[in-house]
């Protein structure tokens, strides 16, 4: 990477000139006795005083002469400054500024050359290793920018000190590159092995100990690539993969890698597309009291039909929403649907809305959803908004604000998923909740495991005693809808009372609920039922609805 620094003194050739001219001019002056003839006409003269004119020129001369060679040295010393910033400005612009790594230009120009010289050549030269440090954001948490930075330079110290290197850089934040001639490792895979283990041996920041993850994707160059540049994209496209399963390996990259890529830009297109056109739309599942069976309001869960006729679940677009930056409108709009929608329904029930993760970092969210309550001209008291633990986490401060701006507006507050995070009871002491979902996880199996069945107790007793309402997630069968009754859980909602349903279904059950009933079942014909899973128990009493036209939603 060192750059040729050129020589500022005179060049040896010009010397030798100016000496040869000179010893020339003295020959030919020597011999035709210039000395003489120039005494002889200075004396033919005398009456001019040519002794002393030729004397002021010669020491006219000398002071030139001696003028002009500073100033030649001068102006060397400028040019080579100027050499030395243009050299700077040159490497600046291809190299990182914090670790000194090779950069992303200096990569291209790399690229460059390897394409030339792989040209025609059939057997993979180069290994592509892309790197993406996991858990980086945490370390600049914990230890400030700071330490983020002292932890890059101690990465970029390792990676330098891997035998074989061709090139080492760093292409942005906690992404580096590593480009290894294939002939001097034993093989592909183990190097990249040697990458994760140096990336994320431990080191010391501040005195404390810290460490972090790596996903590497690998490609080889000529292979996996037509181009330099392509082969290192799959290289990035097999790093990706390694995040998606779970991070913190090395993975090779294959074709199929490709289509994956692609599926997902197609999904995203797809999706951006649905949340712009209202595409998605709020399906309403029962929650009723266990003690009575009488409804007691809905949750909403946004359903989405793609162009294709497939039926995407939220566990796949609602995270996508999230990373794509869709989620303020995708649940703006759906909020606003479900406001629509929930006030043509008896004013007694109430609507349950979910909160992504990453909506409550968002400083405005309480005044948004209060706006959209206005605008849909639905009261806050008959909301309650469903928040998981995770979304406590990020930035507790935020979620505070939000929380109490939504609870002053009359909101009601439910947590989401207990026990299936961080259960933790300091959540329950900090926020005022007036509601604890339990996840469906532990009702699933709590008849037949003595564990959980005490673990839902402890959280009914412990609801109880902080006056804060249970309710139980994903009631299939009336057996399990017997346990949480004797347990003392207060509310539930599953495919045993029914599935998540088009408003138009949710209207006709609120006008025909029979809140004297034992438990209200419905079975509305849902496209989103996934027909793999369980059984769900048959309703022991007729149905209520079998009679009801079939929807077309
Ligand atoms: P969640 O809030 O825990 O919602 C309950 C999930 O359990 C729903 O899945 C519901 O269909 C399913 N479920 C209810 N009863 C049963 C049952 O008896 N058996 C089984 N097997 N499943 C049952 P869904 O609709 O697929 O939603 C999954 C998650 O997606 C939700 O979990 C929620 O976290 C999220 N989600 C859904 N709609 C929205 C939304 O509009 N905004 C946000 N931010 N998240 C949403
Ligand atoms: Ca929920």
């Amino acid at each position: 990477m060192g750059e040729n620094r050129s020589s500022t003194k005179p060049p040896i050739v010009e010397v030798a000139i100016f000496v040869t001219l000179a010893v020339l001019a003295w020959y030919i002056l020597a011999s035709v006795e210039a000395f003489e003839m120039l005494v002889e006409f200075v004396e033919q003269y005398e009456e001019y005083d040519l002794d002393e004119v030729i004397l002021a020129l010669m020491c006219m001369s000398t002071s030139g002469f001696v003028y002009a060679w500073r100033r030649r040295a001068e102006s060397l010393r400028e040019l080579e400054k100027r050499r030395l910033a243009e050299e700077r400005i040159t490497w600046l612009a291809r190299h990182d500024l914090l670790t000194e790594l090779p950069n992303r230009r200096y990569l291209r120009e790399f690229a460059d050359k390897a394409d030339a010289s792989a040209h025609n050549r059939a057997i993979p030269t180069y290994a592509i290793y892309m790197l993406d440090l996991d858990g980086f954001k945490q370390i600049n948490d914990l230890h400030g920018h700071v330490g983020g930075d002292e932890l890059l330079n101690n990465v970029a110290k390792r990676l330098k000190g891997l035998a074989a290197t061709e090139m080492v850089g760093r292409l942005g934040g906690d992404e580096f590159i590593v480009i290894v001639d294939i002939g001097c490792i034993p093989d592909v895979m183990s190097f990249g092995e040697t990458i994760l283990n140096a990336v994320t041996r431990p080191m010391r920041l501040d005195s404390m100990h810290a460490q972090v993850g790596c996903s590497i994707g690998v490609a080889c160059f000529p292979g996996d690539g037509d181009t330099f540049i392509l082969a290192s994209d799959n290289a990035d496209t097999a790093m990706y993969a390694v995040k998606k399963s779970g991070r913190n390996g090395v993975m090779r990259f294959d074709k199929k890698m490709q289509n994956t890529l692609f599926e997902r830009a197609k999904l995203e297109s797809d999706l951006t597309e649905a949340v712009h056109n209202h595409n998605i739309i709020p399906f309403y599942q029962p929650i009723v009291s266990l003690a009575d069976g009488s409804l007691l309001g809905f949750e909403a869960l946004a359903r989405w039909t793609n162009k294709d006729g497939t039926q995407i679940p939220p566990s796949t677009f609602i995270p996508l929403a999230d990373e794509l930056g869709l989620i303020t409108e995708l649940s703006e709009n759906m909020l606003y649907q479900a406001c629509r929608d929930a006030k043509e329904w008896p004013k007694d029930l109430m609507l349950s809305f979910n909160l992504s993760v990453t909506q409550l970092s968002d400083k405005v969210l309480g005044l948004r959803i209060v706006r959209a309550l206005g605008h849909a001209g639905f009261p806050a008291s008959r909301l309650e908004i469903d928040v998981t633990e995770s979304g406590l986490i990020n930035e507790p401060e935020t979620a505070k604000q939000i929380l109490m701006d939504l609870q002053n507006a009359g909101v009601r507050l439910s947590l989401d998923d207990f026990g299936s995070g961080y259960s933790s009871l300091a959540h329950l002491a900090h926020y005022k909740f007036d509601r604890i979902k339990i996840d469906q996880a532990f009702i699933e199996s709590f008849e037949d495991d003595k564990k959980r069945n005490q673990i839902i107790r402890a959280i009914v007793a412990l609801g109880n005693g902080l006056e804060i309402a249970t309710s139980a997630e994903g009631i299939e069968h009336r057996s399990q809808l017997e346990g949480l009754r004797d347990i003392g859980c207060h509310q539930g909602q599953g495919h045993l009372f029914g599935e998540a349903m088009p408003a138009t279904d949710a209207l006709v059950l609120t006008q025909t609920r029979c809140p004297e009933r034992d438990v209200t079942i419905i079975k509305p014909i849902n496209p989103y039922r996934d027909e793999t899973r369980n059984q769900v128990d048959n309703p022991i009493k007729p149905e209520p609805y079998a009679e009801k036209p079939k929807q077309t939603g």
